[in-house]
């Protein structure tokens, strides 16, 4: 039977790989439905021609007409704007890769969640700002949550989930990001080449420069808080720079059970897009007569401050994520513009933490999206009246 799968956030890192599984599938195996992007008309329309969609949608109107006449003359509908986005994610589909960056997914992944579909869930921020609202329209609408990270991914195989009793805890690997071994002095120095330059994972710029801060690391506890229904207290980090083994789950009686594969991003998608099947993805197989060795240690919260402020935010509850997430995705895009330095990005979302918890914002979790969007929105204010003290 033709599986009939949507992508939000297409033109991205995860957005194109996941398409070179479907270019890759058995002709007839898959039908895409949807496909969406911000303001990259050009790529999005040639995606949509190549692989025939039905409804394509761009959240911002800037390019609308680069998209509706490379489109014209093609069966091709068209969609721009907000509303767009949830169309794209509400029409019938088997599957939606939710591949959006940052909290701008949280609309359209959660229209796509209502559909009670399989979700293949890479845009962790939603999860991280909305967690408890998220699960519970999860749960509400017998939708079957499948996680994309890597992390979160190997769990999910390796995890006896009707046995919750039988886990002790969870072992999420970190490959330590590009300054793992630097200095201090060396992070004052970083630039936005070197924090893009991941040596490991090929990823979208703002994924990336979260694992140079270890923030990627924080973003994931929480998500495999929520995901998992685990505390903090039973979810260790451990930095494994080999990134060959991609997470682990402890059991009560000792058994470590861990999955394993190269570091290629189409793995978890195959699995997700694939699930309950396997689906095939033309990786480097992992060769273990060529690895040396397995190496584990403890991230080091000194150097990388965000992890530590993950934690917190995450034990400190309601809105904290929210508050976290937001002031991140403001600190990393003026980063990315070249306004702060490396060192400031977990200064600014510590202050826009501290600032929050005054206004003892983080007693209770948000009730809707609404109150979501407004934390969200005043998070991203605190984080850049912060920034333009600096
Ligand atoms: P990219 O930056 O490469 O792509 C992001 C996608 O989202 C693009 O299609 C982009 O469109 C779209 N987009 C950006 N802003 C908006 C907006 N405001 N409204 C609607 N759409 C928007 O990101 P990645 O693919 O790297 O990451 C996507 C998600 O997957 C993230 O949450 C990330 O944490 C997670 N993830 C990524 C991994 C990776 O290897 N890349 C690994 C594990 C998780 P446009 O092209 O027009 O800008």
């Amino acid at each position: 039977m033709t599986k009939r799968v949507t992508i939000l956030g297409s033109t991205g890192s995860i957005g194109e790989s996941t398409l070179d599984l479907v270019r890759r599938a058995k002709p007839g195996d898959i039908k895409i439905v949807s496909l969406t992007a911000n303001s990259n008309a050009k790529k999005l329309a040639a995606q949509a021609i190549e692989f025939n969609a039905e409804y394509v949608a761009l959240a911002n109107h800037k390019n609308a007409n680069v998209l509706q006449e490379a489109l014209s003359g093609t069966a091709i509908e068209v969609g721009v704007g907000p509303e767009a986005l949830i169309e794209a994610a509400t029409r019938a589909a088997d599957f939606c890769m939710a591949a959006i960056i940052g909290a701008a997914g949280l609309e359209p992944t959660l229209a796509a969640v209502d559909q009670g579909i399989h979700l293949g869930l890479a845009n962790k921020e939603c999860l991280v700002c909305a967690g408890d609202l998220f699960m519970e329209r999860v749960k509400a609408k017998g939708t079957t949550l499948l996680p994309v990270d890597s992390e979160h991914n190997a769990i999910f195989q390796v995890l006896e989930s009707d046995k919750p009793e039988g886990v002790r805890r969870l072992i999420l690997t970190a490959s330590g990001g590009p300054f793992r071994e630097a200095s201090i002095e060396t992070l004052k120095k970083v630039t936005r080449e070197d924090a893009l330059n991941h040596p490991v994972w090929s990823m979208g710029a703002k994924i990336s420069i979260d694992s140079a801060t270890l923030m990627n690391k924080g973003l994931e506890l929480i998500e495999a808080s929520y995901l998992f229904d685990r505390p903090s207290s039973e979810i260790d980090i451990l930095v494994h720079p080999q990134s060959i083994i991609h997470s682990m789950v402890e059991y009560i009686d000792g058994s470590i059970l861990a999955q394993l594969g190269s570091p290629d991003m189409r793995t978890p998608i195959a699995y997700a897009m694939g699930w309950p099947d396997r689906m095939a993805a033309p990786v480097e197989r992992l060769d273990l007569t060529k690895i040396s060795g397995l190496t584990f240690f403890e991230p080091d919260t000194q150097k990388f401050p965000s992890l530590r402020l993950a934690r917190e935010a995450l034990e400190a509850g309601g809105k904290a994520p929210c508050v976290l997430n937001a002031a991140n995705e403001i600190a990393v895009a003026a980063f990315l513009k070249e306004q702060v330095k490396f060192l400031d990005i977990p200064r600014i979302v510590e202050t826009a933490l501290d600032q929050h918890a005054k206004q003892s914002c983080f007693s209770r979790s948000p009730c809707d999206v609404a109150e979501i969007i407004s934390t969200d929105n005043e998070a991203r204010i605190t984080a850049h009246e912060h920034i333009v003290s600096l």
